[in-house]
């Protein structure tokens, strides 16, 4: 590549920029948000940043934010109600990594378990424990997308000689379906599973599952081992990043100290980003939890909304209790292609992250409206 002229990196860019605001001003269908304002953070673009190692142990390269990432950690060990004495975490880069950290924990305590997770789970899992050669059963999900609770009993019967390593869905990709982790616990203690690792994969739902009465149940204190959830999605954030936590004593056990970095080796990729511990460090001083409970609140409102809408039009809307994704027939292509609608097995979803807002779904539904009236002829 040659090196470009400084109007015409202007141009590219600009054309870029442009593109870019387009695309994100009608964005209904993925679970991200954009309302957030990390200009106060522009001048730490100036640093190589990197929290390479554990964030609980300090290394020799110190051009860092691992007191940030710290707090964030802490933050969510507190909201996910982490055994006070026995939590650790780290900023991961997304939902998958997490989940990817919490099956290979798992894993380490259990070498010969089977693992359990519903056919509605992210196709992520599927290639995680690929990477991680953990041999896995699909349970069947129920209609609104959340495990089928017989299905898991009698496979669990089945294999009742392995170790047991459950992902629960704390929101499902298509659905947001939480699969109840007590009524999973419930399961194993009926059928005395001594040995048993539940990993919940939080990463839509988890962070304001906590805000929801009533509360789901989804964390440490309902019983699981590791919970993982993206940043870039409720809270928001310009780079995709995420938080797992996990029990302390579990780390321990795959701690191994390098000697290159000063640190311990405890996280799975060796460099890592030290700007989203600072940028969702800022979101979550800036917000607060009232502020994050507000933003989920505003969320479900506008969720009900949609739902209410869209059956207004007769169509067949639904959403499963306290979610944020509204379930509904495909639209036609020109609709899903303007609002990056995703559809699956002929249903689409609108997610509506704090961001959306009443005049959008109007907006949505409107056109929606008009091509059933075309067509009704
Ligand atoms: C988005 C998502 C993931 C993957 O998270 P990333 O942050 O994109 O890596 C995993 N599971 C569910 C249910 C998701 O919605």
């Amino acid at each position: 590549m040659k090196s470009m002229q400084s109007s015409e990196l202007s141009t590219t860019l600009e054309t870029l920029g442009k593109q870019l605001r387009e695309r994100t001003a009608n964005f209904l269908g993925y679970p991200v948000s954009k309302d957030f304002d990390y200009s106060e953070l522009l001048p730490f673009l100036q640093y190589p940043l990197n929290n390479l190692g554990d964030p609980f142990v300090d290394s020799t390269y110190a051009v860092d934010t691992r007191d940030a990432e710290k707090e964030v950690v802490q933050f969510f060990a507190e909201l996910f109600r982490a055994p006070a004495d026995n939590w650790w975490g780290y900023v991961t880069n997304g939902g998958s990594e997490g989940n990817l950290y919490g099956l290979y924990l798992a894993r380490e305590l259990y070498p010969n378990a089977m693992v359990y997770y519903s056919e509605a789970t992210h196709y992520s899992v599927h290639k995680n424990l690929h990477l991680l050669h953990m041999p896995s059963i699909v349970i069947r999900a129920q209609e609104n997308g959340e495990i089928d609770y017989e299905d898991l009993r009698n496979t669990i019967q089945l294999n009742r000689d392995k170790p047991v390593i459950i992902l629960a869905n704390i929101g499902t990709t298509m659905t947001e379906a939480r699969d109840d982790v007590r009524r999973i616990r419930q399961i194993l203690k009926d059928m005395a599973v001594k040995n048993h690792y539940i990993h919940a994969d939080g990463a839509l739902s988890g962070t304001y599952s906590a805000f929801i009465d009533p509360r789901p149940a989804f964390d440490f204190a309902d019983g699981v081992d590791s919970i993982a959830v993206s940043g870039h999605k409720f809270v928001g954030s310009p780079m995709p990043c995420g938080v797992v936590v996990a029990k302390k004593s579990n780390r321990d056990r795959i701690a191994r100290s390098v000697a290159y970095i000063g640190s311990m080796d405890t996280t799975i990729t060796g460099s890592r980003n030290g700007h989203s511990p600072l940028f969702l460090w800022y979101a979550i001083s800036k917000h607060g939890i009232e502020g994050l409970k507000a933003r989920a609140m505003h969320s479900l409102e506008t969720a009900a909304y949609a739902e209410q809408r869209l059956r207004e039009l007769g169509l067949d809307a639904w959403r499963n209790p306290n979610a944020i994704t509204v379930v509904f027939p495909e639209p036609p292509e020109p609709i899903r292609q303007k609002w990056q609608l995703a559809s699956e097995q002929g249903f689409s979803h609108i997610i509506c992250m704090p961001n959306v807002t009443r005049a959008q779904i109007d907006e949505v539904v409107a056109e929606i409206a008009a091509v059933m009236e075309t067509e009704a002829g």
